[in-house]
């Protein structure tokens, strides 16, 4: 016996099908037409005076000095790695600025970004330049005020990585939380508290804004056993003690600079 459908079969009979088909039609050609067009009109976006100058000034400053190395607490890569990623970066930021005069939707400025971010293959270079790299990735898309991190992270960690990662951090439970707004771009960077236990000294930590990669320094709580980090990504933990003396180095450069 065949099991293909033959017209007979159908519960609709075929003129009333047709008809059925075409409002259908005419349906979606319309709501797409009307999603599409809203969709347009509410992202179109030209680039500010602001954020011109801010990719300017990120263009004509190199950023891969051996000092900017340094601050990341890494040996500087060599130079020629250093000049090919710095080109990278500026023939992506030279796209953006070109568009000065025109409106573009998100979209658009993310295709630029993925653009930038296709001229550097990630096999070429190794851990720390690629977060390097993603870094000022991510700088340019905060000046953009673009959220360009899913992007990033599968460049970094690969597709199957980001994909294991939000399965795994499925919505914990969270018992309490330490909240600091961040001086750059001011998204809330949260410490979700899931578990505690006595006996647990305080200990600051030092995270990494998942939006514009500025460090922040979140206050600690006593008897914190297991915790989640949200728009950041956990850095280092500090003891009380060390806090006390960053503050007290702060507060002496303070005073040699008055
Ligand atoms: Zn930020």
């Amino acid at each position: 016996m065949s099991k293909a459908y033959k017209m007979s079969h159908l519960p609709v009979s075929p003129p009333k099908l047709a008809k059925f088909l075409n409002s259908l039609i005419t349906f979606l050609t319309i709501s797409t037409f009307v999603f599409f067009s809203c969709n347009k009109k509410d992202t179109q976006l030209k680039l500010t005076v602001t954020q011109l100058k801010q990719l300017d000034s990120l263009k004509s400053t190199y950023k891969f000095s051996d000092k900017a190395w340094e601050a990341r607490g890494l040996i500087p890569s060599p130079k020629a790695v250093s000049d090919k990623m710095e080109k990278n970066i500026n023939i992506c930021l030279e796209d953006l600025i070109s568009t000065q005069s025109e409106e573009l939707s998100k979209e658009d400025y993310i295709d630029i970004l993925q653009d930038g971010l296709g001229r550097f293959n990630s096999f070429d270079y190794d851990t720390e330049e690629r977060e390097f790299i993603a870094d000022q990735f991510a700088e340019i898309a905060a000046i953009l005020r673009i959220d360009f991190n899913e992007q990033l992270n599968i460049w970094l960690y690969g597709r199957l990585m980001v994909f294991l990662e939000k399965l795994l951090h499925k919505d914990p439970v969270i018992i309490d939380s330490i909240n600091v707004k961040c001086n750059r771009c001011g998204s809330t960077l949260k410490q979700g508290i899931i578990k505690k236990e006595n006996n647990i000294p305080a200990y600051w930590t030092i995270v990494k804004c998942k939006q514009c990669r500025e460090l922040v320094l979140l206050p600690g709580k006593e008897n914190v056993k297991e915790m989640r980090y949200f728009n950041c990504y956990f850095v280092k933990s500090l003891s009380k003690e060390e806090v006390d003396s960053i503050q007290r180095n702060e507060k002496l450069r303070e005073i040699n600079d008055k």
